[in-house]
């Protein structure tokens, strides 16, 4: 399996934060537990440098599952058609907009998910 597949699974079976087995069907397309979940939504990160529709497809990201942790502060991301995925960090990603040096959503999701 490459991380694509990997990234693109609807299904979660286990807490994609504290790895806890996931029972209920929103939890199960969420990727986490509802803790875990008001955990994320809560966190506290800078948000000064960003746009508010960054902020937004952020959040997004995350409530899509299409933001799974890879290792230590590094995720894989999936684009907003689907059809890519990059490698996400808090300071850096592959994507278009973070091979350019420019602070993307999907740098700041990592944030988010860090921070909580
Ligand atoms: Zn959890
Ligand atoms: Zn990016």
């Amino acid at each position: 399996m490459n991380d694509a597949d990997a990234a693109t699974t609807a299904e979660h079976t286990h807490c994609l934060r504290c790895h806890r087995a996931l029972r209920s069907a929103r939890s199960r397309s969420l990727g986490y537990g509802a803790k875990c979940a008001a955990k994320i939504r809560h966190s506290a990160v800078d948000l000064t440098d960003y746009k508010p529709h960054q902020i937004a497809s952020a959040r997004e990201l995350i409530t899509d599952g299409a933001i799974i942790p890879l290792r230590n502060t590094i995720f894989i991301t999936v684009s907003t058609d689907g059809t890519e995925t990059y490698k996400s960090a808090p300071t850096g990603c592959t994507c278009p907009a973070g091979l350019k040096g420019s602070r993307c959503y999907h740098q700041l999701a990592a944030r988010m998910l860090l921070a909580a």
